[in-house]
């Protein structure tokens, strides 16, 4: 028998299986700057599954925890002001690794660890489908599996964000990729490396940042946001002194 689609998706997702875990609201302006977070990589650790012998996802709860400095990472990123939504695909329901009901306590178990260290996340959008799906109802060649961008031009018209001011970070060349054809700024967790380039579309780009770990990722946001500021002040700076000149003569 098939295995249903998680009811509270189905509840808020009027394609019936993908989306957000927020309460959705009336769409508003794409006006804001956001980071867009991959989940598994990023926020937890890939777990070996001895068994099958593959790295993947965590299959139960027992196996989710956060890596070190994630939740202050987090917390940071909302100091600057800026909404953390994780946009993952999640195929394991697709693939049987798990059930809906364990997915759902992953998820739980992800929201409280973030809530207990003090920080927010702003909206979570999980692509559940996978072209080889074992579950009838989840095999679907879809726009949101990433690197389609399907979950992040949600996540923007749900969420009110300018999806060319933010960035996304992620572990995975699906990542990066989905990250650029949006435009967002994309930052890699892990060592780049040149072969990657030959992988991803357009062909020889490449993240705007790598970096080690979420920590270190919201970092530095926050230095290319100071950078950027630093820019666009100076043109102000320059037409100032430019005006006083111009006073004195
Ligand atoms: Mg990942
Ligand atoms: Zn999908």
């Amino acid at each position: 028998m098939a295995t249903p689609a998680p009811p509270s998706l189905l509840r808020q997702c009027p394609e019936g299986i993908c989306g957000g875990t927020l309460p959705y609201g009336t769409p508003k302006m794409a006006t804001r700057r956001a980071v867009f977070l991959d989940r598994d990589g990023v926020i937890n650790p890939l777990i070996y599954h001895r068994d099958a012998g593959i790295v993947d996802s965590p299959f139960t709860a027992g196996q989710f925890t956060l890596f070190p400095r994630v939740g202050r990472a987090i917390g940071l990123l909302n100091d600057l002001g800026l909404p953390v939504v994780v946009v993952s695909n999640q195929p394991g329901i697709a693939k049987r690794h798990f059930t809906a009901a364990t997915f759902h306590l992953i998820n739980a178990k992800l929201r409280a660890a973030i809530t207990s260290a003090g920080a927010r996340l702003d909206g979570i959008y999980y692509c559940l489908h996978h072209p080889e799906s074992k579950v009838p109802s989840l095999r679907v060649r879809c726009a949101c599996r990433k690197p389609r961008i399907g979950l992040l031009t949600r996540a923007a018209r749900e969420l009110g964000l300018d999806l060319e001011r933010s960035y996304l970070v992620g572990d995975g060349l699906s990542d990066m990729e989905a990250g650029l054809r949006a435009g967002c700024r994309t930052i890699f967790i892990g060592k780049w490396k040149c072969e990657h380039c030959q992988f991803i579309r357009p062909r020889a780009s490449r993240p705007a940042f790598q970096a080690d770990n979420l920590w270190e990722a919201a970092h530095l946001i926050r230095s290319d946001l100071q950078a950027r500021s630093a820019r666009s002040a100076k043109p102000i700076e320059e037409a100032a002194a430019c005006n006083v000149s111009f006073a004195g003569c």
